[in-house]
């Protein structure tokens, strides 16, 4: 038992070590393309299991499970689901509700095998705005929390999107940067977002800490919702580092608990709160 509270102990204390060393590295938006780029990697121990599983292996009962904080992902699966309203009517929504510098505006641009990945969900051709809506619906469902806790609101406006015929390469690093170089943000938005419907091995995202852009997969993410995935990568601009593995960290930047919680912990909560205006 004893044992058991010094490791818990040294463990916290490394944690915060990391946690401490990665906030020192964040740097400001105007260096553009000088930020570390922190990478998600599928967490296979959780991806693997069964929630029971999972719930054993945590040591936690269901109702524990489910009065975690920020417990609110009834999975959004990696399945298209579009909104009926359209992106123009819901951007003016937004426009109207928040001009202040808490609005980030993105730059969303999709690869054509995000396209085909859509095809074979659906299973049936679809247009590139289908695409578009689609990837709307991810930017609407990861930038929710966002706004309760931070007044932060991701917009994707319109023309702000764009379709990409990507390398089939498999590696996200470099598509993160073909996509960056071969579609780069225009300069009336905040932040790029790109997105691929490759497999690219364990990676399932990667963001610049502290800086200005992001790229997720959207195919065959396990139990990761893609809400989740882009709230994660999104919170890293904003300076959140990541919990790896984070058994403890209750929060989306936990690679133990981000498929499950849409919340921060205390400590990625106050970093997002202090770099609100990041983007202003
Ligand atoms: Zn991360
Ligand atoms: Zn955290």
């Amino acid at each position: 038992m004893k044992k058991l509270f010094i490791t818990i102990i040294v463990l916290l204390l490394l944690s915060l070590l990391v946690g401490t060393s990665s906030a020192a590295g964040f740097q400001a938006v105007d260096q553009v393309g000088q930020q570390e780029i922190v990478a998600f990697k599928l967490n296979r121990d959780a991806v693997n299991m069964s929630l029971d599983e999972y719930l054993v292996k945590m040591d936690m009962s269901i109702e524990e499970f489910y009065s975690l904080p920020g417990f609110a992902t009834p999975n959004i699966e990696s399945k298209p689901d579009c909104k009926s309203q359209s992106m123009q009517s819901k951007s003016t929504q937004y426009t109207m509700l928040s001009s202040g510098p808490e609005e980030v505006q993105a730059w969303v641009v999709c690869d054509d095998d995000m396209k085909s990945w859509y095809e074979e969900l659906v299973g049936h051709s679809v247009t590139w705005d289908d695409v578009f809506m689609w990837a709307w619906n991810i930017l609407e469902g990861g930038d929710d929390p966002f706004w309760p806790e931070f007044e932060i609101e991701y917009t994707m406006g319109a023309g702000h999107y764009t379709s990409w015929i990507s390398t089939n390469s498999g590696n996200i690093y470099q598509l993160f940067d073909e996509g960056r170089s071969n579609h780069p943000k225009p300069g009336d938005c905040d932040v790029g977002v790109y997105m691929t419907g490759q497999v690219t091995g364990d990676y399932l995202g990667l963001s610049e800490q502290g800086g200005d852009d992001f790229i997720i997969r959207v195919r065959d993410t396990g139990i990761m919702p893609l809400a989740n995935l882009w709230q994660h990568e999104a919170s890293h601009n904003f300076g959140a580092p990541d919990h790896n593995p984070g058994w403890f960290d209750f929060c989306i930047m936990s690679y133990t608990w981000a498929f499950y919680v849409r919340s921060w912990c205390g400590s990625c909560h106050s970093t997002i709160y202090s770099n609100r205006f990041h983007f202003g």
